[in-house]
């Protein structure tokens, strides 16, 4: 029997409207939460995710400003930037675009976010909120997957999880929210020993590596949950043809656009696994959304009593 998809625009679309309605109950309190996103310089794919974001938040109500140093800006100026949007009490949420160019010092600007705003959850201090289970902001994507799982009402206690790829964004806080709702959780990265033999141990697979379909058939044990958070372009016609052959839609996208968008699961997996997420489609739509949500919880925890009843969950 073929997987089931775990449809994540139409999930995240029941998401932003939730927050929709919450933002319209702040805003009519006189609270309208508020998202400055940062983008420096020019990178073309930056552009278009912090373009994403900005629509995001107009449509479900949210205000929204963005600021666009040059790729010239200097540490410190990015610092008197965020040290602003600190200070603003309109501003919420604050999100800083990765990548920075490289002679800013990444680490030192996503410190200076005050940790109420830091919408992306990448402060230590959030960081160590979500690993200590307090309140806190928790990093859009895997705040995302677990939103997948639990409304897809798929099992999560008890389960066995194994996530591939252990980085700050996706892998690490992915882990620590599958254990916060006591899963087994397996962190694999590139020294694995095993790798195949320690994903069909899973009964949720998580897949976050940047490896177009590197997850194939023999990773996967029958019947499990397959998420897919990777996100690859690819435009090598034999590559292609490893991932796509006889898909006669995918061939039509490659021959027209000369790429394709593939995550780091093969398509094949959905042969074997119970539940699967698409790529487009899956994770990517929830990481949007949940930025949209996390903006509104910020308001409401930094505002704390003010916050009218009816949007006080
Ligand atoms: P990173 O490059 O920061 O981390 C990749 C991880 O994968 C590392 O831990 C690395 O191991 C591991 N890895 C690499 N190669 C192998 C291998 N051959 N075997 C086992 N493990 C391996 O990537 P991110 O976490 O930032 O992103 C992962 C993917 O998710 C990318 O495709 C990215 O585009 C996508 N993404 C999608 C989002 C969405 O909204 N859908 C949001 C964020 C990311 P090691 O630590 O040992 O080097």
């Amino acid at each position: 029997m073929p997987a089931a998809i775990l449809d994540g625009s139409k999930i995240a679309a029941e998401i932003r409207s939730e927050v929709a309605a919450e933002v319209k109950a702040l805003s009519a309190a006189g609270m309208r939460p508020g998202l400055a996103v940062v983008l420096v310089g020019n990178n073309p794919a930056s552009e278009i995710y912090v373009r994403g974001k900005v629509k995001s938040s107009g449509e479900v109500g949210l205000y929204s400003e963005q600021h666009t140093p040059s790729d010239r800006a200097t540490t410190q100026q990015l610092l008197d930037l965020i040290a602003d949007l600190n200070r603003r009490d309109e501003i919420d949420g604050i999100l800083v675009q990765l990548p920075l160019p490289p002679h800013v010092d990444s680490k030192k600007v996503l410190l200076a976010v005050d940790p109420a705003k830091d919408v992306d959850g990448f402060h230590p201090m959030n960081v160590g909120f979500l690993s200590t289970q307090r309140p806190g902001l928790v990093p859009c994507t895997p705040a995302g997957v677990m939103e997948m799982l639990e409304r897809s009402e798929i099992r999560i206690a008890g389960q066995e999880a194994v996530i591939v790829g252990r980085s700050d964004i996706v892998g690490k806080p992915m882990a620590m929210l599958l254990l916060n709702a006591n899963a087994t959780v397996t962190v694999c990265h590139s020294k694995t020993r095993d790798l195949p033999g320690v994903c069909r141990r899973a009964d949720i697979l998580v897949a976050a590596i940047g490896r177009a379909g590197m997850i194939t058939k023999d990773f996967v044990r029958p019947g499990a949950t397959v998420i897919d958070v990777g996100m690859n372009r690819v435009t090598d016609a034999q590559e292609f043809e490893r991932l796509f052959a006889g898909n006669s839609k995918r061939e039509e996208t490659f021959r027209n656009k000369g790429s394709v968008l593939v995550g780091d699961v093969h398509p094949q997996v959905a042969k074997v696994a119970g539940a699967i997420t698409p790529v487009p489609g899956g994770v990517g739509p929830l990481t949007i959304a949940m930025l949209m949500s996390n903006t509104v919880k910020a308001a409401k925890m930094r505002r704390g009593t003010r916050v009218p009843e009816l949007a006080r969950t």
